[in-house]
């Protein structure tokens, strides 16, 4: 709204809905209120002894100041950092459809290599939402044709023809809460963040990586993306083909390739292609030996 992007004739305050509760689900796992801030989230008791990658996801992103405020629903509907969405002297068809994208052959160091369309190819900029997408969090939602669940895996969309369109929200909806299944992955767990300066810059590259073993084998595998899609960027029928196999560097780097089959750099972001399979075995790696 500052640069004129938004342009909304009215502004409600939602902060005055009771939605700021953490608080447990009675078939176990946990519900996060979609107003409850970011640094209470990431302090909570439980969140941090069960749900730690949550907790290194959200801590590595902003500042205390802004995670002090900043609350768990707004966290997933950021808008992508896309230099020329926020320049309204250049097209972008994510802020003006059918303008065109300044991106794709303009300086695009920060954009995206999986996912993209003709139209557009912004990232996410959340780390939060790479840890959501990495635990299978399902975003609770209501509106005036009642509530559902969205898995988050289908809360946020690639860009295609419309790249207006950042979520699967339907005018209307509301983000009550974001529930967290039981399972947290507090034995293996790794938030790994690549950026150009150690605190307050958004991801190059990152991982949320997780790990459940059995003895020496993997029982499950989780590795989500940040900084190269317009959403987290998972591939779970990737990760099944690694149940059952070893945590070996060999296997590691093989769901790497796998992940980051198709991979397209536009030019200043080729770096990340290589940069994405070196941090998913570093996180994995890191995850194996990661112990809450
Ligand atoms: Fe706009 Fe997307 Fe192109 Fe950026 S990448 S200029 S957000 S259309």
């Amino acid at each position: 709204m500052k640069y004129r992007v938004e342009n909304p004739e009215h502004l409600l305050d939602i902060n005055a809905l009771d939605f700021s509760e953490i608080s447990t689900l009675p078939e176990g796992g946990i519900r996060l209120g979609a107003t409850s801030t970011n640094a209470d989230t990431a302090y909570h008791e439980q969140i941090e002894k069960n749900y730690p990658l949550l907790s290194k996801a959200i801590l590595s992103g902003a500042s205390t100041q802004l995670r002090n405020m900043a609350t768990d629903g707004g966290n997933l509907m950021q808008r992508t950092r896309c230099y020329y969405f926020y320049d309204t002297a250049t097209p972008c068809n994510k802020r003006e459809p059918g303008s065109g994208c300044s991106a794709i052959n303009g300086f695009n160091r920060i954009h995206a290599i999986l996912g993209t369309s003709d139209t557009c190819i912004a990232t996410h900029p959340s780390d939060m939402c790479v840890a959501l997408a990495a635990l299978d969090a399902t975003v609770q939602v209501t509106g005036e044709n009642g509530s559902r669940s969205i898995p988050f895996l289908e809360f946020h969309r690639l860009p295609g023809e419309n790249p207006e369109r950042d979520t699967n929200l339907e005018p209307g909806e509301l983000i009550t809460a974001i529930d967290l299944p039981e399972k947290g992955f507090s034995e293996h767990f790794e938030y790994l963040k690549v950026r150009d300066r150690p605190s307050y810059a958004f991801a190059s590259v990152s991982v949320a990586a997780a790990l459940e073993m059995d003895g020496e084998n993997i029982k499950d595998i989780r590795v989500a993306l940040g900084g190269v899609a317009h959403k987290p960027w998972r591939l779970p029928e990737v990760e099944k083909d690694f149940f059952g196999k070893k945590p070996t560097r060999n296997n590691f780097e093989e769901l790497a390739e796998k992940l980051i089959a198709g991979a397209k750099g536009y030019g200043d972001n080729d770096f990340k292609i290589d940069l994405a399979k070196k941090s998913i075995v570093r996180a994995l790696l890191t995850a194996l030996d990661n112990k809450k």
